[in-house]
């Protein structure tokens, strides 16, 4: 399989304020969870020298998670420099909202114009209850507005489970059709070992679709460039789109261009991985850039994962996979 390395995730923190049922479930991430020692987490200038040696492996895009990656301190700093890299030409990130209003127009002064950001319902019993923290969709609603009003590019994550926020499908995209915010289904992945997955809790793509004709015309829009993992449709006379992550019903891993770096500096070439690559130690002990260029190109030039092609074909097995909130959405 040809695939280049284009885009690169990095997770600045492994710590997060909400205990979402499917990502960080609270029975699991108690109080006494032992989350990263600082001295394990890559510093800023440890991250700005990685993206600038991916770079220079011809890494465009760059996108921030956790976590919740709002929760590390400064983190507009970070952007400001990594918005300097040549050959960086887009930054995003991945955000639940909550620290948007403290920190939004920092980030945007500092470079940072693309934010995604998390919701799965407008149902406040249901949003207090999933993200397991009793926060309402209110304050998320009014962090996105903000967001909007300052000029960034917004996108709305929307994770849909069978049985626990299915209903609020139609809701969400009517309440974002009519404000032109473009919203994404992330169809309900088997991330980690500890969210509970299986098929039955997973709404495809195609059933999504099947029930927003109902109440909208959509048509398809092309992909953007190779590897674009959302598949778009646009709204008939209207300027925003809805888009699916269709991870589990339409497998993209021939097209996928994405390498993940955990909070310590552990490198993934798939989302559901068991094993990564430690890039910190190589960072801590090695000064000559090139030999981290060279151990990164040996190891993505031996990548053959691809999980997702091969879900259906070894369902029973248990794999052990590292947890989302460690590697980043
Ligand atoms: N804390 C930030 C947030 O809430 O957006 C960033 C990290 S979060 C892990 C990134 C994205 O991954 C979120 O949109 C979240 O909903 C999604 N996610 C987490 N676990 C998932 C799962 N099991 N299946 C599908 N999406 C998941």
């Amino acid at each position: 399989m040809d695939r280049p390395l284009r885009d690169l995730r990095i997770s600045v923190t492994d710590k997060c304020n909400f205990r979402c049922n499917y990502c960080m479930p609270a029975e699991i991430f108690g109080p006494d969870h032992p989350f990263l020692p600082k001295n394990e987490v890559l510093t800023f200038e440890e991250i700005e020298r990685l993206v600038g040696i991916f770079a220079n492996l011809g890494v465009r895009k760059i996108r921030l998670t956790g976590g919740e990656p709002l929760l590390r301190k400064n983190l507009s700093k970070l952007i400001k420099n990594l918005v300097n890299i040549k050959g960086i030409t887009d930054i995003g990130l991945t955000t639940n909202g909550i620290f948007l209003p403290k920190q939004a127009h920092h980030l945007y002064a500092a470079g940072l114009r693309r934010l995604n950001i998390s919701l799965d319902a407008l149902n406040d019993d249901i949003f207090k209850r999933l993200n397991g923290r009793g926060v309402s969709s209110k304050t998320v609603l009014k962090a996105i507005e903000m967001a909007k009003d300052i000029g960034f590019d917004v996108k709305i994550n929307m994770v849909v489970q069978k049985g626990v926020n299915d209903q609020e499908i139609i809701p969400m995209a009517k309440y974002f059709y009519e404000n032109d915010i473009t919203l994404r289904f992330i169809e309900f992945m088997d991330v980690g070992n500890t969210n509970g997955w299986n098929l039955e809790k997973v709404i495809t793509k195609r059933e999504i679709f099947h029930l927003l004709s109902s109440s909208f015309e959509l048509e398809e829009v092309e992909p953007a460039y190779f590897g674009e993992v959302a598949k778009r449709y646009k709204y008939k006379e209207k300027n925003a789109e809805v888009g699916f992550i269709p991870s589990v019903s339409e497998s993209f891993c021939s097209s996928c261009t994405r390498a993940r770096i955990s909070a310590d500096g552990n490198l993934y070439t798939c989302l559901f991985a068991s094993k990564g690559y430690d890039l910190k130690k190589i960072l801590r002990n090695e000064k000559d850039d090139d030999k981290i260029k060279d151990e990164i190109i040996s190891i993505w030039n031996h990548r053959k994962d691809r999980y997702s092609d091969e879900r259906m074909s070894r369902p029973k097995e248990k794999k052990q996979k590292i947890e989302m909130s460690y590697i980043g959405g």
